[in-house]
């Protein structure tokens, strides 16, 4: 029972500090309006940016896919789970970004998490190789800096003088720059044209993790490298398709000897069941809503909630972040208070994640609001009158 009680003690530890975290199971599909535990919510927690999660377009291609592909690939790739359909999103995906990589392909991976551990890994393999990775950057990328063989420094966040001087002061034969591209807590967008520079100066990779950028930044939907106008052998690309693009996975696009390096080395790849086939026979569906009219559609109204969202919140006590995308962080600082508030938003039929350490740094924890396509002007209206009036009015609780 000693073993138990150790387990009981953590998690009263936990508790103590308002870290503990609850799951909600939701009845209906993803979208803003969920039937959740029995009751109406209007949800701003997905990251569904597009409302592609369930657009019926999908759902068909869902269909469609398990009707041709079966349900599971039935082993990893380098065996026989490589299904046709994962070799089309593949050709796909490189066409999509290709246009910023000199020599593109593009690898699809079950999740981003995994796509981050196999990045780093593999091309951190060597101990004689460099990480330097922004200290706002996203768990998995952090988990992937940890496994890979290579020596780890953290660069301050968007301290690109700091970034210049770790690279001049490196003599490693590697050299890995890591960042998110919008940073997943913040909606802040890194300056990656900067970062970019000093990696072509230094001889380093750029390594780029676009969760959220994938298929809301740029013209076209192909994401930071796009927002930017970016093109270099230097750039190696991840993006997510559970996202924006609505599905689930990842891809890694970058140089055809950095994929065949990822599929030859990298055991998060290899050393796993391929997705099943209909997700990416999904996924392309998928990228033709994001390349077309539908998708520039659908990047201007999330755009139009945006602007809405920031000139109608008023806050005076909380912090209000300065993000231009999709994440609109409120920041509120102490667990309790965080919590407090998405609370008596629940009260009011709104959900919006309260986001506590170590997700975020300790004393800012915050209230995580996403917009999405999906969403209308009158929902958001509802939110940000909602929250100014809340911040205003003293909590009895
Ligand atoms: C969500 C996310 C990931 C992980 O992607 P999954 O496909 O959900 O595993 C990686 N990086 C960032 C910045 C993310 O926000």
């Amino acid at each position: 029972m000693d073993l138990i009680a150790n387990i009981n003690t953590t998690l009263a530890g936990l508790d103590a500090q308002s870290l503990t975290r609850r799951r909600r199971p939701v009845d209906t599909a993803c979208a803003p309006r969920l039937a959740v535990e029995g009751s109406p919510l209007l949800a701003f927690c997905s990251n569904d940016y597009l409302g592609l999660a369930a657009h019926p377009a999908l759902v068909a291609a869902l269909c469609e896919g398990a009707s041709m592909y079966g349900v599971g690939s039935g082993a990893s790739h380098l065996i026989s789970g490589h299904s046709r359909a994962h070799a089309l999103l593949e050709e796909r995906l490189a066409g999509f970004v290709g246009g910023h990589l000199v020599s593109p392909r593009a690898l699809y991976f079950c999740t981003g998490y995994m796509a981050n551990l196999a990045m780093l890994t593999a091309l951190g393999a060597d101990a004689n190789a460099e990480i330097f990775s922004e200290s706002l950057n996203h768990a998995s990328l952090i988990d992937g800096a940890r496994l890979a063989r290579a020596s780890v420094k953290v660069t301050p966040h968007a301290d690109l003088g700091a970034l210049a001087a770790q690279l001049g002061a490196s003599s490693a034969g590697t050299k890995l720059v890591v960042t998110d591209s919008v940073f997943s807590m913040d909606g802040e967008i890194a300056d990656l044209p900067a970062m970019l520079a000093l990696c072509e100066r230094h001889g380093a990779w750029l390594v780029i993790d676009d969760a959220h950028g994938f298929g809301t930044l740029g013209a076209n939907g192909r994401g930071a490298l796009e927002h930017f106008g970016l093109n270099s052998p230097n750039l190696v690309y991840m993006g997510t398709l559970g996202k924006a693009a609505g599905v689930g996975g990842a891809f890694v696009a970058a140089h055809a000897s950095v994929i065949e390096l990822l599929i030859q080395r990298a055991r998060p790849y290899i050393y796993t069941t391929a997705a099943p086939p209909a997700l990416s026979h999904t996924l392309l569906a998928s990228l033709d809503i994001i390349g077309g009219a539908e998708g520039a559609g659908r990047r201007a109204h999330l755009n139009a909630l945006i602007a809405q969202f920031r000139t109608e919140l008023r806050l005076t006590r909380w912090q209000h972040g300065a993000s231009e995308t999709a994440i609109q962080p409120i920041i509120i600082g102490s667990n309790e208070e965080a919590l407090r508030a998405a609370a008596r938003l629940h009260e009011r039929g709104l959900w919006v994640p309260a986001i506590r350490p170590p997700t975020v740094p300790v004393g800012t924890a915050r209230l995580r609001v996403t917009l999405s396509a999906a969403h209308t002007h009158e929902e958001v209206a509802q939110l940000t009158a909602a929250l100014n009036e809340l911040e205003r009015t003293p909590d009895e609780s």
